[in-house]
């Protein structure tokens, strides 16, 4: 009796931190997601799956190899994954008929799982919560290094969860339990990304009670807490799937509407809203206290910044509140000195490049087997004269939206092949590369193969030795423009690496549908190498699987000696960082060109 207790307390325990997590009818995590498609690759088998054993049901919050539309949850009846659960401990069956814990299973009877290896999820304080499985629909005899392999990517897999479960304690507004801003930011940032690859827009709807300030007056702040709840539920229970809500500040509030066909539907979504708001009165302390709102609309239909989008939206309600904000009056300092700083920048950024403020400084990259120097990656700098030297990471964006940055970026080319041409002519540099870095609006342009094959016949350097970096946003995009303009570059000859891998939302199915040369490991995962014991199987598998589709791979921001020799021995080609070496000014470069560095890259073979 005492021990069936202490075992329903136990569920209880186990199912509330399932809840904390925060990933049950979510949006699939991109990190998990992730995951499972390496379990599957690295495998070989074509169903993998990360299983969250809730009360009667299995909830998949990564899943990769489930056939169209991917369902995302199952009964228990169908779910292997759950004996792992009970006996918190893996279960690694060859063929499910032979099993006599699964044989039995609907998931053999109806999805045709014949072999089955799952890993518990099992979080620091013992919860387990589901499993990470691999499945094969023909028997399959799970070698050593497969089952190691899973035991690994379940390890990563638990980090996700640990992660989720601590910020989802603090993610959530504790007056309401609407999402606080930043995991609201989080959660604009990914519908963006799949409104965009969905062709449809998304919109973040701002709104502010007016006259809140006189009912926290009249009837005082528990008054006001309270009406500031019933907002909540109210705008809470006109949410579809995918939309969220978050409490800005005071009586300010945010929505975001998912997955937007047309803007008819975008105005049916903020009339459903007023008028959940104002249809009635609210019930506060025995009164009725009707409230109006003030509502301001941004829409994105390409990738933007989360933040920017939240700014416009909030803007529009200022402006249509007559200028004022949170809580009569209460600007936001830091979003106006934000969006000042971006005007500004955005001004300062046209014709940029023909006012002697731009320059590139070069940074090597190291061929880890040998420590060769095999070329640079060119990265721009920029001093404006008042505001000093603004970082990439700032300017760069802002002139991809205003289109400034494909002026700028045959600046960038030009240079960067000039200087590379000079290199090359020196009796160490003969062999020397160039990577140029893309944005997606210079990809785009249909001019773009032409003026890469004059600057490269130009300067007489063969297209081989040019290498364009761009990131998964344009893989993200899926439009037909960029996959053609990556082809004609690859046509002269031009090599396509794909930058930052592992920041963004690009699977490794990608990879293989777009014609690319390089793969450009993110210093995340470089960083990893110090302090996650898994990095390096993590990393190794990145790399063999790049190397299984033909892919050479750089790894960047390697800092220190040992993520240095980590990397070299897990197989990636070519590093990039500090530890190697900085960005360097064109004028300090040519004292490089011989030099040889010790990478540790063979120290299983060479001699000393
Ligand atoms: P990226 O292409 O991923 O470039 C690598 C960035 O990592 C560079 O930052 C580089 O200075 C930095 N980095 C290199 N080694 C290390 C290291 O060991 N540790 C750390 N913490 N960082 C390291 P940077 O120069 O600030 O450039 C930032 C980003 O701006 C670039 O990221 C690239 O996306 C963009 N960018 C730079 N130049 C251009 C350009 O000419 N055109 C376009 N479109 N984008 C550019
Ligand atoms: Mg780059
Ligand atoms: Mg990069």
């Amino acid at each position: 009796m005492q021990q069936t207790e202490a075992r329903a307390g136990d569920e209880g325990a186990r199912l509330g931190a399932l809840r904390d997590v925060g990933l049950l009818d979510a949006e699939p995590d991109p990190a998990l997601e992730r995951l499972t498609k390496l379990a599957g690759e690295l495998l070989g088998v074509p169903i993998s799956l990360i299983s969250l054993v809730d009360a009667g049901r299995q909830y998949f919050a990564g899943a990769t190899g489930l056939s169209a539309p991917v369902q995302r949850e199952t009964p228990l009846s169908h779910s292997c994954c759950r004996h792992v659960v009970e006996r918190r401990a893996p279960l690694v069956v060859d063929d499910c008929r032979e099993s006599s814990l699964l044989a039995d299973n609907l998931a053999v009877r109806d999805f045709g799982v014949m072999a089955y290896a799952g890993m518990p999820l099992t979080l620091s304080g013992g919860e387990t919560l589901g499993a990470f499985c691999a499945i094969d629909k023909v028997p399959h005899q799970w070698s050593e290094r497969e089952v190691h392999l899973l035991e690994e990517l379940t390890a990563l897999a638990v980090d996700v969860l640990e992660a989720r479960r601590a910020a989802g304690q603090d993610l959530r507004d504790r007056l309401t339990g609407l999402a606080g801003r930043a995991l609201f930011g989080e959660l604009v940032t990914r519908a963006v990304a799949r409104a965009v690859r969905g062709e449809r827009a998304c919109a973040v709807v701002a709104f502010g009670l007016d006259g809140f300030k006189l009912v926290n007056d009249a009837l005082g702040h528990a008054a006001g807490d309270e009406l500031l709840r019933a907002v909540a539920a109210r705008v809470s229970s006109t949410l579809r799937s995918g939309d969220a809500a978050c409490r800005l500040a005071g009586d300010e509030f945010l929505v975001l509407c998912d997955a937007l066909e047309d803007d008819a539907q975008g105005a049916a979504v903020v009339a459903r809203l007023h008028s959940a708001l104002t249809h009635a009165p609210f019930e506060v302390e025995g009164h009725a206290v009707p409230v109006s709102a003030t509502v301001g609309v941004a829409t994105a239909t390409t990738v933007v910044p989360a933040d920017e989008l939240i700014d416009a939206a909030v803007d529009a309600l200022v402006r249509r509140k007559g200028g004022v904000s949170h809580e009569a009056g209460r600007p936001d300092p830091q979003r106006r000195a934000r969006a000042t700083r971006r005007l500004r920048l955005k001004h300062a950024l046209a014709g940029v490049e023909e006012r002697d403020e731009l320059a590139l400084v070069y940074q090597p990259l190291v061929d880890l087997r040998e420590g060769r120097l095999v070329g640079f990656e060119a990265l721009l700098r920029w001093t404006h004269p008042e505001l000093g030297a603004v970082r990439p990471d700032e300017f760069i964006p802002v002139a991809e939206r205003t289109g400034a940055i494909v002026p700028i970026g045959e600046w960038v080319l030009e240079r960067a092949v000039r200087d590379l041409a000079a290199w090359r002519a020196t009796p160490d540099g003969g062999e020397l590369t160039m990577s140029v870095n893309i944005a997606p609006n210079q990809l785009r342009s249909a001019t773009l193969p032409a003026r890469v094959g004059a600057v490269c016949a130009a300067n007489d350097v063969p297209a081989d030795a040019l290498t364009l970096e761009i990131t998964e946003r344009v893989l993200l995009d899926d439009r037909p423009a960029y996959a053609r303009g990556m082809a004609e570059l690859q046509q002269l000859g031009v090599r396509v690496a794909l930058d930052d891998f592992g920041t963004g939302y690009s699977a490794l199915s990608y990879l293989s549908r777009f014609p690319l040369d390089v793969l450009k490991i993110d210093r995340g995962f470089v960083a990893g190498l110090d302090v996650q014991p898994r990095a390096r199987a993590l990393l190794e598998a990145i790399t063999a699987m790049a190397a299984a589709l033909g892919l050479r791979t750089v790894g960047e921001g390697i800092e220190t000696a040992r993520q240095l020799t980590e990397l070299a021995a897990s197989g990636c080609d070519i590093g990039q960082g500090y530890h190697l070496a900085r960005p360097l000014p064109a004028q300090e470069i040519e004292p490089l060109l011989g030099q040889v560095w010790t990478t540790g890259g063979d120290d299983e073979g060479a001699p000393g």
